[in-house]
């Protein structure tokens, strides 16, 4: 889209600042503008809204985030190489941009963000996953933002989507669909990057839930999550056994046959177990 802004093409900005993708920073650069306005639309309306955006790179995306009308961008960059491009980005918009320098995994961004606040996200794949179990997982809930626009390896996405009964059905899943609306917002092939990846992409828009969908003890929940998928091929009542010595009855009083595996058990019931574990 020309007159998105007045900057330069990003294929000018990387060639201006040097920015040869790097292969350990997971650096695979979205440069069609057109596709980063419209990945910027999926996170919602951005008016009024303070963004996180984490691994802006060149900064496509984030381009796209204040055009798309964003009150605040604070953006997190590991790769210092990328900051002088930023800094441009932020001229263009005066007041309206802060550039952290910094790994995300350990830059706690909350004291410069004003609520409400939506995360945008186009990072390495391990990176992403790591965040959002955190963002999924904070000690409180409702948790600092509204939503996430996250881009992940397709078959991550689809982990995070997953019904019971299918083999991308697991951990993933339930962290984010207790507490989330999660929906596959677009799906993006190889080409659109630069250099393309080995594998097809999809962006992952999730919506805080104002309250979980089922009651539980969220420690609880994520014990007895993690046992039943770590031998998913086990039943329940050997799976579990560890979690509580009566596991069997405890199954059963929450609606759960004890020879079911844990790929076909729904949200509600790991819900319903993690009270009846919880239950002294
Ligand atoms: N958002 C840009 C785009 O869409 O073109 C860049 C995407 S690239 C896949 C990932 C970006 O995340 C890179 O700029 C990389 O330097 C940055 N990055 C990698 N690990 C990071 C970390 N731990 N914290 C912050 N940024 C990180």
């Amino acid at each position: 889209m020309t007159g998105i802004d007045t900057l330069p093409p990003l294929r000018e900005v990387i060639a201006t600042h040097g920015l040869s993708a790097r292969k350990s920073l997971g650096q695979n650069f979205l440069l069609d503008l057109n596709l980063t306005a419209k990945i910027a639309r999926q996170a919602g309306d951005l008016t009024g809204c303070d963004v996180l955006e984490i691994g802006p790179g060149p900064g496509g995306l984030t381009r796209g985030l204040l055009s798309e009308g964003a009150r605040h961008v604070l953006c997190i960059e590991k790769d210092s190489r990328c900051l002088p491009a930023l800094q441009e980005i932020a001229q263009t918009y005066p007041g309206k941009l802060t550039v952290m320098e910094g790994d995300a995994l350990e830059i706690d961004p909350l004291a410069h963000l004003t609520p409400p606040i939506r995360v945008a996200a186009n990072l390495p794949y391990n990176v992403g996953t790591e965040l959002l179990v955190r963002w999924l997982t904070p000690p409180q809930w409702p948790p600092f933002w509204q939503s996430l626009t996250l881009m992940f390896q397709r078959e991550v996405a689809e982990r995070i989507v997953a019904q019971p009964g299918t083999k991308a059905y697991g951990r993933l899943a339930i962290l984010a669909q207790w507490r989330s609306e999660a929906r596959i917002a677009m799906q993006l092939p190889p080409g659109a990057f630069t250099p393309p990846p080995k594998v097809s992409s999809s962006v992952v828009h999730l919506t805080a839930l104002p309250e979980p969908r089922f009651p539980a003890d969220p420690a609880v929940l994520s014990r007895v999550v993690a046992a039943g998928f770590n031998q998913r091929r086990k039943m329940l009542r050997a799976s579990l056994k560890g979690i509580a010595p009566d596991i069997e009855d405890r199954l059963l009083a929450a609606g759960i046959k004890p020879t079911d595996r844990a790929e076909q058990i729904p949200l509600e019931g790991f819900c319903a177990l993690a009270r009846e574990v919880a239950r002294k």
